[in-house]
C-alpha cells in the first residue's frame, strides 16, 4: 500500500523489488538531521536498488513517465472478513 502526494487514500501497487536505474549525472544525498546537513557527491550509474528504495525509485519513474498508478487498487475494493 502506497499513498501518493495529496492522495488522501492508500493504494494497492505493485512494485518491483529489485530496480536497475541508470542516468548521465546522479548525485547521491544523505541528509543528516542532527546538524541538518546534506551531503552531496556525484557518483556512477548503473544503480542497483533493492527493498525500499527500488520501489520509491519505481513509484517516481511512473510520475516521470506518464504511467502513474495505472493499475492501483483502492482499500474499498477489498473484501473485509471478520475472524470468528
Ligand atoms: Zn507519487
Amino acid at each position: 500500500m502506497e499513498k501518493c502526494g495529496t492522495n488522501k487514500e492508500r493504494e494497492l501497487v505493485e512494485r518491483p523489488f529489485k530496480f536497475i536505474i541508470d542516468a548521465e549525472d546522479i548525485v547521491k544525498a544523505v541528509l543528516n538531521p542532527s546538524n541538518m546537513e546534506i551531503s552531496l557527491k556525484k557518483i556512477e550509474g548503473p544503480l542497483k536498488l533493492q527493498g525500499t528504495a527500488a520501489y520509491g525509485v519505481s513509484h517516481e519513474m511512473d510520475h516521470l513517465l506518464g504511467s502513474h498508478f495505472f493499475e492501483a487498487k483502492a482499500l474499498w475494493e477489498f473484501k473485509y472478513r471478520f475472524e470468528q
